[in-house]
């Protein structure tokens, strides 16, 4: 079941759209089934969950970390990832900065943006990122390649809303260039999961992270 989805999920991607198949709480197996399916790129969001997998599945997969990053927990997922796509404030941004630097590595990263109307999720404001890459803050950073922008849309029934909400993600990414536009390699817009991934891409998205309908219901 989870290889079929995998494949149908690919079938109905436009080209240049990376499924990020989001495995967090489903066991190592299913992130096997789905590998041998032909799938490289996995999220997960707790460190812990993320160095056990990584410990025992095969080794050219690419981690996405896509959680709420605890800055004690920075320096256990350093070298470990290809992308984290949750940097949600500079602090955090700063100190992966500083410990890829001692690492000896670049990470890769997407600033998360809070566009949708839920108090508790986490990012930064449209407004406060356009601000940091107007300040040029990028141009401290020694270790850590900007990638581009995540986003989630709403959690809510209304399609007109969730649509808004990636256009929003879509557009700040757009704005962010014409800001910056020596900016390298800034392309990535990973935007839509389960529920509204068609969406998102109509929006713009040229990532989605996809758990639920992959791999099933997680029991938390
Ligand atoms: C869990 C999670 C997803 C996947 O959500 P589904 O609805 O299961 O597809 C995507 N993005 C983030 C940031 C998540 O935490």
């Amino acid at each position: 079941m989870i290889a079929e989805e995998i494949k149908k999920i690919h079938s109905e991607l436009p080209q240049g759209v990376e499924l990020c198949a989001v495995s967090k709480f489903h066991p190592a197996e299913a992130v096997k089934e789905a590998y041998d399916a032909g799938q490289r790129i996995f999220g997960e969001s707790r460190v812990q969950e993320l160095l056990e997998k990584i410990k025992i599945l095969p080794a050219d997969i690419k981690w996405h970390f896509i959680g709420h990053l605890q800055t004690n927990k920075v320096r256990q997922l350093i070298g470990k990832t290809s992308l984290i796509e949750s940097v949600d404030s500079l602090r955090l941004l700063e100190l992966i900065d500083k410990e890829s630097e001692k690492a000896g590595v670049v990470t890769r990263v997407l600033m998360q943006l809070h566009v949708a109307r839920e108090e508790t999720k986490f990012g930064f404001y449209p407004e406060e990122l356009l601000e940091y890459f107007s300040a040029r803050g990028f141009e401290n950073l020694k270790a850590t390649h900007l990638c581009g922008v995540m986003g989630m849309a709403s959690n809510t029934d209304d399609m007109t809303r969730v649509r808004e909400d990636f256009h929003t993600i879509s557009d700040t990414h757009k704005r962010i260039l014409e800001i910056a536009p020596d900016l390298q390699g800034f392309d990535t817009v990973s935007m839509g999961m389960s529920g509204d991934w068609p969406i998102a891409v109509e929006e713009g998205a040229n990532l989605v992270r996809i758990g639920t309908a992959i791999f099933g219901i997680r029991n938390y």
